[in-house]
């Protein structure tokens, strides 16, 4: 995969200068400023200008953005990626049937090499996405060697990964006291900047004695943030954000994932401590967490951050994540009313805020918004091109962030760059083999539908449907 052509015969070797020419930016700043007819150049990896007519220099590749948006690349703060081998299986599940299949039955049959394949399609498709960052919420590290499998994939991908340690097999308590953890942390992360970073991922669950503290305090003595999921029906609520808050463990460098079925204690606490919640509206719709979140996190200003949690049931791009998390705060501020017997007249959730959730809200809930989440000077080029001159969807561009939220798709990404280097031109992934996570992919399946046998596989993929309830109507149909 050597010196990747553009259709043109442009080189699009990394490290190449970049000059988007003609588009429509959303740069997603302070000031959500939009700007029409723009360029955006890129040097040595860094955004150096952005304007009119710039004057690039000699050697810079030249894209055409006409017709297209400029956004800043998406970020996802909690993906399960090991899970992406099993793409769409358990698309019918309840949380309780996902917990039952691989925290209980089949997650320990998983090797190293199936973590590697589901991390490396998970890490392509989410550049393919326009996804720049992706957080790998990687709860299937049962031994450092799935654990070293699983930066292997990330590393083989050219996009910004946050590797969140975590083993759903063993206590948190366990696992974060071993001395190979903080082996391979200083083998595989020390020191390694902002393209790979790490934190520890595990749940709050044990109960008043509050054994999880010991592994706070492992994050703490290496210098890393919790991922942790809160607020989930039936797993754990308010008690968890208690002890967390109590005993000085939620920061701004916190990420609480779901925060669907809260008190207001629980979600002042939060606020309080400037903590970021990471929302998964597709996944809270149809596993069963509670109702969505960012209409109550909104209420307490809460930085709110947007993921789609795991491709065993849902699609990774953040377009779907924008569009669900607008439908179900909108549809629960109408809901609120009409039971009020009110109608809403106005809108709190706007199209800009779901953008900003997705860009902004993630590089700032991980501590790198001096870095990315915005195209602005001096930032590192992590830049999405949203353009398909083929599709009769990309316009008329009137209204460009009703556009991204409510129109665009993963195959209007045209060009994604990151960390000034194009992975992905006119639709194409650069320097990425696709052929590699196919094979891998299918041999994880293959050893998994032949160590669970058929009858398995099948029963855990079509779960029973529950007995229909008849309504009497009184009312009948005559031919
Ligand atoms: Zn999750």
């Amino acid at each position: 995969m050597n010196n990747p052509i553009s259709a043109s015969g442009e080189s699009l070797d990394h490290g190449r200068s970049i000059v988007f020419r003609n588009g429509l930016v959303l740069t997603m700043d302070d000031a959500y400023r939009i700007l029409k007819q723009c360029d955006v150049l890129v040097v040595g990896g860094v955004i150096t200008e952005i304007g009119p007519n710039i004057q690039a220099p000699g050697d810079a590749l030249s894209i055409d953005a006409s017709g297209g948006i400029l956004m800043p690349g998406m970020i996802d703060t909690h993906r399960h990626m090991w899970q992406t081998a099993m793409r769409a299986y358990g698309a019918d599940w309840t949380l309780s049937q996902y917990f039952v299949w691989y925290y209980l039955e089949h997650g320990k049959n998983f090797r190293p090499q199936d973590v590697f394949a589901g991390n490396l399609l998970s890490a392509i498709e989410a550049v393919d996405a326009g996804v720049t960052t992706s957080v790998d919420w990687s709860h299937g590290l049962q031994t450092i060697d799935h654990a070293d499998a699983a930066v292997d994939a990330l590393e083989t991908v050219p996009g910004r990964f946050v590797l969140a340690f975590g083993n759903i097999q063993r206590a948190p308590w366990e696992w974060s006291a071993d001395k190979e953890l903080r082996d391979f942390f200083s083998r595989r992360f020390d020191g390694k900047g902002d393209m790979l970073k790490f934190q520890i991922a595990f749940d709050v669950v044990a109960g008043p004695e509050f054994p999880e503290r010991a592994a706070f305090e492992v994050a703490r003595d290496l210098g890393v943030s919790v991922n942790t999921h809160a607020g989930v029906l039936g797993a754990n609520g308010d008690d968890s954000i208690r002890l967390m808050h109590d005993n000085g463990f939620m920061g701004p460098d916190t990420i609480l994932v779901h925060c669907a079925t809260l008190s207001d204690d629980s979600y002042q606490r939060i606020a309080a401590c400037g903590s970021s919640v990471s929302v998964s509206t597709e996944s809270e719709q149809s596993a069963g967490q509670g109702y969505p979140s960012s209409w109550k996190l909104r209420q307490f200003d809460i930085p709110i951050t947007l993921s789609h949690d795991t491709s065993v049931w849902w699609s990774a791009d953040l377009f779907t994540a924008m569009r669900t998390t607008l439908g179900a705060d909108r549809s629960r501020q109408h809901f609120e009313a009409h039971l009020k017997g009110e109608t809403v007249t106005q809108l709190d959730l706007r199209s800009e805020h779901v953008i900003d959730w997705a860009t902004r809200g993630g590089s700032k809930a991980l501590g790198l918004d001096d870095k990315i989440g915005s195209l602005e000077v001096g930032k590192r080029a992590d830049i999405v091109l949203i353009k398909n001159d083929e599709s009769p969807v990309m316009f008329p561009i009137v209204n460009p962030y009703g556009h991204v939220a409510m129109q665009a798709q993963r195959a209007d990404v045209h060009t994604v760059v990151i960390d000034g280097n194009i992975v992905k031109h006119e639709h194409r992934l650069i320097n990425i083999d696709l052929t590699k996570a196919r094979s891998a992919v299918e041999s994880t399946v293959g050893f998994l539908t032949d160590t669970l046998g058929e009858e398995a596989w099948n029963a855990g993929m079509h779960p029973e449907l529950p007995p229909k309830h008849e309504i009497d109507n009184p009312y009948h149909y005559n031919k």
